[in-house]
């Protein structure tokens, strides 16, 4: 009985699980998505970052490849011609119209060997013999092109960056340096053309980290030493290329960043965006669907919550009917009584186990049988009646009491009482009821009646279920206006009779005398009663004068002819009884009521004891003696 509100229980809680499982689902799932839209949106960015990064390190190569070119150029001149002033003024020419023609040229300078300018394609000559350049193809032989890092210059305020190479004498030995210059604003302003975004910028790095151009803001990091930065030391990212994410140290927003090492000259070149801008899109998108999301979800957990709750509260209704029909097996198990469930096909749906104490078949014969199988056909009327009034809802509870077979005893009396059940909507589905077996109550009230109207010594009716009688017969004959006679009968010197022969013989006889009345009382309505002590009353209902008298004389004759002997009764020695009638018809006559009768009874009764004894006396022939018949 336990493991249906158990198995119940777990109904609610599973499905709350199940609503939070499709929750989470979504959630997780959306999250997932977002996760790799996010991922997507950043590796669109970092492709484009790629392509740019490759783009202008071509540049900054060509660029630089352009002025090593005319750098080339020169030097075999000056190889070929030496230093003579007509061949630096020839030169110049050369380098001015260079610079001219190419506006990323800032200058074209020939040094000495010691490092005075021999030819510039712009300003006055100064001396180099301090830079780097300089010292650099002054301490090598080495003819390879060279890169200088930036600098400023010694003309104006702007950054430079230089390529260089040296030329030798005729002898083989140091004979100066030709150098090209780019500034720094050329490529700051070359990178401003390509849109990276408010927070993006690119910027041209010396291999080993000092910054040669970057857009935006140029001027404030040209010449800027990065070489502490991790795109410098951290071995991860000593690759030629690769995807680099840093956190900005001057505004500490999140970039992501391509860098691409050249493989011809020693720069790197390094394009980053704002990660909070590439992502801005993809993040306004992504707000605008989680919201939808949530509020999927949160109309999902409504629902699901609101299902829950039902499912909660049908689960309590469950358990409560459950309880209840529990409680009801319970007391209806436990009972004494035989508890029913009865439906309206009359048949019965439940019996408790007491059926087979009360009526003998257990509660598997009797469920599916017809309730009143067994009723009394006396009692089933007023059962079917009660049944019907109860179907049409006119009475709610009764108790009837009927007569039904046993299987075992021939029939019982039992009292049922009866409920009427009805549906959740009010409708009757049937009747509980509840029956014990009242048989001994009813056979100890029959006896109790029985008790209460007769003699217990003679069996006829007593002295009060006489006088009951007496009324009722008088009112019926005024009221059908007839006649109603009486004979009162008292034995003959009973008291010596006693005496003589004892009491149980005067008991016996009694009986006798009883015996004689009761058959002689022919008629329903006749009545044979035992007035007081040895004293009888025979009350005769719409019977005259003549009929009274015939029967009176009719009794002491057989009593006479009895011949139950009594010494002390002269002049038979025979049990004798004299005899009064009285005859009324209260409907014509004056009469004082059913008392008038009996006095007149007994006055007749009297008359007989004084003429002699052993005689009938009618009332209207007072005294006048009846003579003996026998
Ligand atoms: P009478 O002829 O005048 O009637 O004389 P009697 O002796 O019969 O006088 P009475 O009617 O007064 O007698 C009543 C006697 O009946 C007294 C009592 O001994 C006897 N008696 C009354 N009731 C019973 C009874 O129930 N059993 C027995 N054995 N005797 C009874
Ligand atoms: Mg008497
Ligand atoms: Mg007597």
């Amino acid at each position: 009985m336990n493991v249906a509100p158990h198995k119940f229980s777990q109904m609610p809680l599973r499905a709350a699980a199940f609503v939070a499982l499709v929750c989470v689902t979504i959630v997780g799932l959306s999250v997932w998505r977002e996760w790799e839209a996010r991922e997507v949106t950043l590796k669109t960015a970092e492709v484009d970052l790629a392509n740019l990064a490759h783009s202008l390190t071509q540049h900054a190569e060509d660029s630089l490849d352009l002025l090593d070119t005319g750098i080339v150029g020169v030097i075999s001149r000056l190889e070929t011609d030496g230093t003579g002033s007509d061949t630096i003024s020839k030169l110049r020419k050369i380098l001015v119209a260079r610079k001219n023609s190419l506006k990323r040229i800032h200058n074209i300078v020939i040094t000495d060997e010691n490092g005075n300018s021999l030819a510039s394609a712009m300003g006055t000559p100064i001396n180099r013999d301090d830079r780097e350049y300089f010292l650099h193809h002054q301490q090598s032989a080495e003819r390879g092109v060279f890169v200088s890092h930036p600098f400023k210059s010694k003309l104006d305020t702007d950054w430079d960056i230089a390529v260089s190479r040296r030329f030798n004498h005729a002898d083989g030995s140091f004979g100066g340096v030709v150098v090209a210059s780019i500034s720094s604003g050329y490529f700051a302003e070359f990178y401003r053309q390509f849109d990276n975004g408010a927070g993006g910028s690119v910027a041209l790095v010396t291999a080993d980290g000092i910054m040669v151009a970057r857009s935006p803001d140029n001027e404030s990091y040209a010449g800027r030493d990065l070489s502490d930065k991790p795109l410098f030391r951290d071995p991860a990212l000593q690759s030629a290329s690769g995807v680099y994410y840093f956190k900005s140290p001057l505004d500490g927003a999140e970039r992501v960043s391509f860098y691409r090492r050249s493989d011809r000259f020693p720069l790197l070149l390094l394009t980053s965006r704002d990660q909070g801008e590439v992502l801005a899109p993809w993040r306004n998108a992504a707000i605008g669907r989680m919201m939808f999301v949530v509020a999927l979800i949160s109309l999902i957990a409504v629902i699901g919550a609101y299902l829950v709750r039902q499912l909660r509260r049908g689960h309590r209704m469950a358990a409560a009917l459950a309880e209840k029909e529990a409680n009801f097996r319970m007391l209806a198990e436990g009972s004494s009584d035989m508890v029913t469930r009865i439906g309206l096909d009359e048949r019965i749906q439940y019996a408790s186990p007491s059926s087979l104490r009360i009526v003998g078949w257990g509660p598997d014969q009797i469920v599916g049988t017809p309730a009143l199988a067994g009723v009394n056909p006396a009692d089933l009327a007023a059962v079917q009646q009660m049944v019907a009034a109860m179907k049409r809802g006119e009475v709610e509870e009764a108790r009837v009491t009927f007569r039904t077979r046993h299987r075992e005893k021939s029939e019982i009396w039992i009292e049922s009482t009866l409920c009427v059940t009805r549906k959740v909507s009010g409708e009757i589905d049937g009747a509980v009821a509840i029956s014990r077996d009242v048989t001994q109550q009813k056979d100890l009230e029959e006896r109790l009646e029985t008790l209460a109207i007769e003699d217990g010594l003679t069996g006829l009716a007593n002295r009060r279920r006489f006088d009951e009688r007496l009324a009722e017969e008088w009112t019926r004959a005024y009221r059908e206006r007839t006649s109603l006679s009486l004979l009162m009968i008292d034995i003959d010197q009973f008291k010596s009779f006693n005496d003589k022969y004892g009491h149980p013989a005067g008991d016996k006889c009694l009986r006798a005398v009883a015996r004689i009345l009761a058959a002689e009382a022919k008629r329903i309505t006749d009545l044979a009663a035992r007035y007081g002590g040895e004293e009888f009353a025979m009350l005769l209902p719409n019977t005259d004068a003549a009929g009274c008298a015939r029967i009176g004389e009719r009794i002491r004759r057989e009593l006479h002819e009895a011949g139950i002997p009594h010494m002390l009764n002269p002049p038979f020695a025979l049990v004798t009884a004299s005899l009064g009638g009285a005859v009324c018809r209260p409907a014509s006559e004056r009469s004082a009521g059913p008392a008038s009768l009996v006095e007149q009874a007994d006055r007749a009764l009297y008359a007989a004891k004084a003429g002699g004894r052993n005689r009938l006396v009618m009332a209207e022939q007072t005294l006048q003696l009846v003579p003996v018949a026998s």
